[in-house]
């Protein structure tokens, strides 16, 4: 393929260490994991966990023990947890690549130590309490035994039980708290069963920044590393970071057109004058999402205007009045308000979504370009 790539997403490491680098200052405790998940919630898992470890961070955070694998894969030996897995898993690919795994029930507990004896390693958990988001995690009725088993088997020396987990649902600082105390009473039993854990974590990125006594002595932080804010009332700039993704492409024609003309499938758009069509090739096959249709920001020569009509597959439509748009001429969809570009959380609203899943959404034909460090 010799095509000068024309839809780019450009992932700028350098923002994201910085970004890592000013969490951990401003968060102040020993360990700080980055959640590069998701391909990195669509910045790149492998480049984005090198940036994150050259911030600073000691930890990798992924769901998948593949997604693991493809950071030892890539030569990255940091510490790494991962904590959903599939139903039939052995863990043995994971024991023997020395990824942390993030244990929700007796069942996967067993599991675990058989791997650890197998491949004659210590298999290293951390156990996942449920403590109110009613997703995965051991709850409470299930401690006593969990807690039993594990002992046995690090006496054993199959398991070493190396952490203890939950996750918030962020719904109000009165929830967070509460699920704190069912927290803290499982770590109180755990370590009455005479488990040690020496890794304690429950907040991700809204806690770790608003509840500074539910840090314990690690947190686990994805979105903000991105620079991008998951608060409704500050900006990622008021935070101090630095968005890492802007969305680039070119436009591709312009069409002189007259007034009432419709634009785009269903005419959700017709024109109110004699004006400029500028067709941006972005669509839904990239995760742009349709429902910014009409609504969806876009700087085009340095100006900024929005979607004209219905986002498709593979492409929209701007209308840019009399500005002199032409063939060729860039377009930032998304990336840092300090340099004039709209941003995530605008787009987000566009779409009546969150930051996270424009992110994330983002792949199909873009390129990702990486600048910055040792890209
Ligand atoms: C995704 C995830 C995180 C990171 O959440 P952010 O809000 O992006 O900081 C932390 N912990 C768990 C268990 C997660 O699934």
């Amino acid at each position: 393929m010799s095509h000068t790539p024309f839809r780019e997403a450009v992932i700028n490491l350098d923002a994201l260490a910085n970004n890592v680098a000013q969490l951990k200052n401003a968060i102040g405790i020993p360990n700080l994991m980055i959640v590069v998940k998701a391909n990195a919630y669509g910045h790149g898992m492998i480049h984005s966990a090198r940036a994150a470890l050259a911030g600073g961070a000691q930890w990798l955070g992924v769901a998948d023990i593949d997604e693991a694998l493809a950071l030892r894969e890539a030569g990255l030996t940091a510490p790494i947890l991962a904590w959903i897995h599939a139903p039939d898993e052995t863990f043995v690919e994971a024991v023997t690549a020395g990824v942390t795994l993030g244990i929700s029930s007796l069942a996967q507990l067993r599991t675990v130590a058989n791997a650890g004896a197998a491949a004659g390693l210590v298999a290293r958990v951390h156990l996942k309490l449920e403590t109110g988001l009613s997703r995965n995690g051991a709850s409470e009725p299930e401690w006593a035994q969990l807690y039993a088993e594990a002992a046995a088997l690090e006496a054993s020396g199959t398991i070493l039980v190396e952490g203890i987990f939950s996750h918030l649902s962020n719904t109000s600082e009165e929830d967070d708290l509460a699920q704190a105390v069912i927290f803290d009473r499982g770590i109180n039993s755990a370590r009455a069963a005479g488990l040690a854990p020496q890794l304690i974590h429950l907040a991700a990125s809204v806690a770790a920044m608003t509840l500074p006594m539910l840090r314990y002595n690690m947190v686990r932080v994805g979105i903000l590393a991105y620079g991008i804010s998951p608060f409704e009332h500050r900006t990622a700039a008021e935070l101090g970071l630095t968005p890492v993704m802007s969305l680039r492409t070119k436009v591709i024609a312009t069409r002189r057109v007259s007034s009432e003309t419709g634009v785009s499938y269903g005419y959700t758009y017709k024109t109110s004058g004699e004006t400029t069509l500028a067709l941006v090739p972005l669509g839904y096959g990239e995760g742009i999402p349709r429902a910014a249709s009409g609504r969806g920001p876009v700087l085009i020569g340095g100006q900024k205007f929005t979607i004209a009509g219905r986002v498709a597959m593979d492409q929209f439509v701007v209308d840019v009045g009399d500005v002199p748009a032409a063939v060729g001429d860039d377009v930032v969809l998304f990336g840092d308000p300090a340099q004039g570009h709209p941003s995530v959380t605008e787009w987000a609203e566009a779409a009546a979504t969150i930051s996270y899943e424009i992110v994330t959404c983002m792949g199909g034909r873009l390129t990702r370009r990486f600048t910055g460090l040792d890209s």
